[in-house]
């Protein structure tokens, strides 16, 4: 368990400076966590600290109601909505949280990102969803990630007024679905500027997710 602890840390660690690289976060606004696999347990930034002085030993472990149970700083404000994914999607191994920009200005439009680049519909097989209106400081952000993404090829939601979620197997494929959700957010929009996007056949979209999904990359 200790092993496998330490190792999820270093891992989310190390996550949260991909999100500084891709310029997906602003100051300290956006978070990534992973669950311990085998354990009720995950692993989460603390609130507030610098994403330059994060470190593995930063990270605190919180049980699946979001209580922490190991680290000597503050979780992450969003705490409670990455433990009630955990807590309703078991094959979610990561999630990360952006207001990344160009998806925020969908999220705050309220608007679903159509389908309209192959890079879309291998990533994201299809739309990318807009998740309901929620205030933090209760379940009402996790329960509308879940109802949003049950039953959804895609792994990113926009929270309406809010940013994006992500879920994934582990925790570095959430983050790879934050980098992806807001490069496709930002091209869609830049195509939206000069006329209105093509849409992709539905069997097309189709074609391409089953291809990404199992052909893709190292196997
Ligand atoms: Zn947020």
């Amino acid at each position: 368990m200790n092993a496998d602890l330490v190792s999820v840390q270093a891992e989310v660690a190390r996550l949260h400076a991909q999100l500084v690289r891709y310029n997906l976060v602003a100051w300290t606004a956006g978070n990534v966590s992973a669950r311990v696999p085998g354990h009720d347990l995950m692993v989460i930034k603390p609130s507030g600290v610098d994403y330059d002085e994060i470190t593995a030993d930063h990270m605190i472990v919180c049980d699946l109601d979001g209580t922490v149970v190991q680290g000597d700083l503050a979780p992450s404000s969003d705490t409670a909505a990455h433990a009630y994914v955990y807590r309703h999607l078991p094959t979610v191994g990561g999630i990360a949280h952006t207001h990344s920009p160009y998806a925020c200005a969908w999220a705050a439009r309220g608007e679903p990102i159509p389908c309209v680049l192959t890079a879309m519909a291998d990533e994201f097989g299809g739309p990318i969803p807009v998740g309901p209106f929620a205030l933090i400081g209760s379940d009402d952000i996790g329960a509308g990630i879940v109802a949003t993404l049950e039953g959804h090829r895609s792994p990113a939601v926009l929270m309406r007024n809010h940013g994006v979620f992500t879920i994934g197997a582990t925790a570095r494929a959430a983050v790879k679905a934050a980098v992806m959700c807001e490069d496709v957010a930002r091209s869609v929009h830049l195509a939206r500027q000069l006329g209105e996007p093509i849409p992709i056949a539905a069997a097309d979209i189709d074609r391409l997710y089953g291809r990404y999904q199992t052909v893709y990359g190292q196997r």
